[in-house]
Parts: structure tokens; sequence; C-alpha cells
């Protein structure tokens, strides 16, 4: 059983790694932001409630959170084990999780940060691009183009988001670490985390992640 928190700024390669493990280890990938999305999108009066609190940026209540979230922990696909996105946010959240499934095969077993340098996660941020037919993406710094501007794999058009900027870049690593770094040293004092290097390349930092699984939870 592998209860995994995986912690990482944007652009440090989360969502790649999150389906690696999802595929590996048969273990449902959670992310309270798509989880609240859901809702936000449903038209209830909680929905909109949630859509405001998403669109302004700031963080749902830590209750309703938690609610959601354990009720989704209850879903079959999590009978082998879990892997949190996005949450806890807030060391406060890291506190309440651990009393509500104290004791419950839901406890946590692993926290996971994926570390890269700031300078690294700026070029791969600032260089990225999607593919607007496939959502390929690629980056301008680092990938080479069969045609400037197209996809090569479907021959789409590239674009950039429009946060994937410098100074909203800044933005959201700043918040990021105000926020994760109490819930880190929690789990620090637990025994359970392991910071990886995930600077080099997607497979080297999923064979760092396998190691510290299979070495713990064998
Ligand atoms: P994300 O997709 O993780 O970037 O989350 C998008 C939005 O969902 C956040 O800005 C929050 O409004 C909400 N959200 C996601 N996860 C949490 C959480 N753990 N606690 C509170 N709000 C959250």
């Amino acid at each position: 059983m592998a209860n995994i928190i995986l912690i990482a700024a944007a652009g440090a390669g989360k969502g790649t790694q999150a389906r690696l493990l999802k595929e590996k280890y048969n273990i449902a990938h959670i992310s309270t932001g798509d989880l609240l999305r859901d809702i936000a999108s449903s038209g209830s009066e909680l929905g909109k409630e949630i859509a405001e609190i998403q669109k302004s940026g700031l963080l749902v209540s830590n209750e309703l959170t938690l609610k959601i979230l354990l009720e989704r922990l209850e879903d079959s696909d999590c009978k082998n084990g879990f892997i949190l996105d996005g949450y806890p946010r807030t060391l406060e959240q890291a506190k309440m999780f651990e009393e509500a499934v104290a004791g419950t095969n839901k406890e946590i077993t692993n926290v996971i940060v994926l570390d890269v340098p700031k300078d690294m996660l700026m070029q791969r941020i600032t260089g990225r691009l999607t593919c607007k037919a496939c959502g390929e993406i690629y980056n301008e710094y680092f990938d080479n183009f069969v045609k400037e501007g197209t996809c090569n794999k479907c021959s789409g058009e590239l674009f950039k988001r429009s946060d994937d900027n410098e100074e909203a870049f800044n933005k959201r690593y700043d918040l990021y670490l105000t926020v994760v770094k109490g819930a880190i040293e929690f789990y620090k004092g637990k025994g359970i985390l392991d910071v990886v290097d995930a600077s080099i390349s997607k497979s080297y930092t999923f064979s760092q992640i396998e190691k510290i699984l299979e070495d713990k939870n064998d």
C-alpha cells in the first residue's frame, strides 16, 4: 500500500510523475483542484460558491476540501493506495488529514518533494508550448521542431499559456514556497519525507521515486 503526497512547484513535472505512478502501482491520482472543479461545474449552489473561490485564487475551506477528499478516498480505485496532488496546501490541512485518517489504511506512507532549481523551472515554464490540436507539450528552448510553430506529431498550431510568463511564474513560485513550507517540515519530522532531484530527466526522477517506494514499502 502506497499513500503518497507529491509536492512540487509549477513546472517540476508533478503531472508526469503522478501519471507514471498511477500506471505502475495501480493507485488513484487525486487532484483536489480537479475534484473541486468538478463540483464547481455542476451548477449547484455549492458549486457556484466553489467556482467563485477558485476564480479568485483563494483556498476553499479546509473542512469542505477535507470532506470531499475523504469521500473520494472511499472509491474502489483507492484500494491499493493513492497519490494526492494539490493537498495538503497548508500545515493545518496536513494536521487535519492526519487526524481524520489516523488508524485507517489511508494514512500517508510517503511524501515526495520534486526538487528543481528555480531558474530551470523558469525556463521550463516560460518556454512551454502546447499543441492546440493534440495537447502535446514542448519547450522552445530544449526541443527541435520540424516546422517552427507547429506540432511535430500532428502539425497543429503551438501556443503559449497566458500564465506561462516570468511575472506570473514568480508569483506562483513565491506562493508555493510560503504555503508548502509548513507542510514539508511537518512530514520531515515524521520521517516519511524524501526529496528527489527532478532536474535531470523524467525517467531519472521516476527511478528515484520507485527506489524510495520499494525500499520503504516492502
Ligand atoms: P489547483 O488545480 O491545484 O491549482 O487548484 C485550483 C484551485 O482549487 C485553488 O486555487 C483553490 O481554490 C482550490 N483548491 C485546490 N486544492 C485545494 C486545497 N487543498 N485546499 C483548498 N483549496 C484548494
